[in-house]
């Protein structure tokens, strides 16, 4: 009854798993929208379209601004270098001059003398510009704003009301008094050239510009998307190879680190799977070998029984029960590792005799020790207690001491040890068989793995031993091994920690 709940309980596991994975495939495909090349054509684009638009900013839209800027700048070199002469009038306005032929503009200085400016240097090179136009009241307005701002005052001027917004000029007063006490006013104007035709021409340029650059990220995107897709694509074909069951699909990268590290990966998984295969087919084979050699034996002996007179006798009968207790066994480790990996059989921890327990395993083969002359030698200086599944531990022993029975050498000796330090107790299971070599050890642990993949006879255990005792005790935590040489021996062993003679008075005080 419980193992058809556990049955039960695993079916509906699978069922779960079974849709877990289908709705995993079901979001990979949602998830699969867009492919690599126009991933990353949308990416080069939009910073090749951000770029741009930098530039754009910078250049086009901001261009106006940087040249005025650049003028008032100008102006304001100008006013230094000139004003430096202040208290020298003379190479002041020889200043004037130079100036105004370096940096393109009208300049004007005055001197204000006795509440009258008087021109005293004036360069006119652009011809009909504001300041060779200004008008008493213009002027004065002009220096009372200079002097209201702290002796500068610059603006941005149309020579006449109906020009174009672009066609201005940029006007700059300023006002120094030297050491003696005379005031000098300085004008310049400069001629703002008119950047509309530069600005079009900029933007047509730039029209085109955007078009070739979105062309090379497209062909750039192709190009890379191409190199990344094409192992991509490939090593995608082989994982469906490998998933309808070709084992020889080989993965190969694309000559990139990402890529050859992702094939190596597969080719491992299908290497793994392989073998997994493999192995599922020798345990099909195994399992049902096993299952029908009894059945049949089972069958035989019950039809020769019925049929043939005087073959009802206590010897075929024996052969029945034999048969029948190799299945059942068979079946019940089946049933015991299923359990172990699946953790549905969980350790029950309890204090108890180890060196006991491996004298009651041994007392099951008394029989077979006296009938086949089988030597059993079990070395224990004292009983060692040990905090365990005893059920477990005693599977475990019992395994370990059938397979030393099956497989040790003509001597049919077979050694037990026991040895304690610190707090760890080992058992030994040592054998004079023929051993197994290096290259079958990682293996013997797998359910149904057969050094010697011929079949043996009934005596040879179920196939599952071993698996049963890695699982149980990986379940305690415990470590084991094998120490095994050709032709010599095997040694099997594991280790569990040993409890103090205090701790177990405590434990029995409290089951009191
Ligand atoms: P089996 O029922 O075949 O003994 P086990 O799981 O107990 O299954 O063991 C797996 C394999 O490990 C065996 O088939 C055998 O090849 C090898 N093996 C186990 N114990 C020994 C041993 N004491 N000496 C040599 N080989 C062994």
């Amino acid at each position: 009854m419980k193992a058809r709940a556990d049955t039960v309980y695993q079916t509906n596991k699978m069922i779960e798993n079974k849709s877990e994975i289908s709705s995993k495939k079901e979001k990979g495909k949602r998830r699969r929208v867009s492919g690599i090349s126009w991933r990353l054509f949308g990416t080069l684009a939009l910073f090749v379209v951000l770029v741009l638009f930098i530039i754009w900013i910078f250049q086009i839209a901001l261009l106006n601004r940087f040249y005025e800027g650049a003028k008032f700048d100008e102006f304001e070199d100008t006013e230094r270098e000139i004003f430096e002469l202040v208290n020298n009038e003379k190479r002041m306005v020889g200043a004037v001059y130079m100036r105004s032929e370096d940096t393109d503009s009208c300049i004007r200085l005055y001197k204000v003398i006795n509440g009258n400016a008087v021109i005293i240097a004036d360069s006119d090179i652009n011809g009909g510009c504001i300041l060779h136009s200004l008008s008493s009241s213009a002027f004065a307005d002009l220096y009372n704003q200079a002097v209201e701002n702290g002796g500068v005052y610059s603006k941005k001027m149309s020579v006449s009301a109906d020009i174009d917004e672009t066609d201005k000029s940029a006007l700059y007063v300023s006002i120094k008094t030297n050491a003696r006490g005379d005031e000098y006013i300085l004008m310049m104007d400069s001629e703002l050239a008119p950047l509309n035709a530069t600005v079009e021409t900029l933007e047509k340029q730039f029209g085109w510009i955007m078009c070739l650059l979105i062309m090379g990220a497209l062909v750039i995107a192709l190009a890379i998307s191409r190199v990344i897709c094409t192992p991509l694509e490939k090593m995608s074909r082989s994982a469906r190879a490998l998933a309808k069951g070709d084992y020889d699909a080989e993965f190969t990268g694309g000559g990139y680190r990402e890529a050859d590290e992702l094939a190596d990966a597969l080719n491992y998984a299908s290497e793994e799977l392989a073998k997994t295969d493999d192995l599922q087919k020798e345990l099909l084979a195994n399992v049902s070998h096993d299952l029908r050699t009894p059945l049949t034996m089972i069958k035989g002996y019950s039809e020769v029984m019925r049929d043939i007179p005087g073959e009802n006798n206590p010897e075929n009968i024996q052969v029945i029960i034999d048969e029948t207790e190799r299945l059942t066994e068979l079946v019940n480790d089946m049933l015991d590792l299923s359990k172990i990996r699946a953790g549905t059989r969980k350790p029950e921890m309890e204090c108890f005799d180890l060196t006991e327990t491996v004298r009651t395993v041994l007392t099951r083969y008394e029989k077979l020790t006296e009938k086949d002359n089988y030597t059993i030698t079990f070395n224990a200086e004292d009983d060692i207690y040990v905090n365990a599944d005893r059920t477990m531990i005693l599977q475990v022993v019992y395994n370990l001491v059938n397979n030393a029975l099956n497989y040790t050498g003509e001597d049919k000796t077979v050694c037990i040890d026991q040895s304690v330090w610190d707090n760890r107790v080992r058992i030994s299971v040592m054998d004079t068989g023929d051993g197994i070599a290096d290259e079958d050890i990682p293996y013997i642990w797998d359910r149904y793995y057969k050094v010697d993949k011929v079949h043996k006879t009934a005596k040879v255990g179920t196939g599952l031993g071993l698996s049963i005792v890695k699982g149980i005790l990986e379940a305690h935590g415990a470590s084991y091994g094998v120490e095994s040489s050709v032709g010599e021996g095997s040694n099997f062993w594991f280790e569990l920690d040993t409890i103090r003679s205090v701790d177990r008075y405590d434990d029995s005080l409290k089951d009191k």
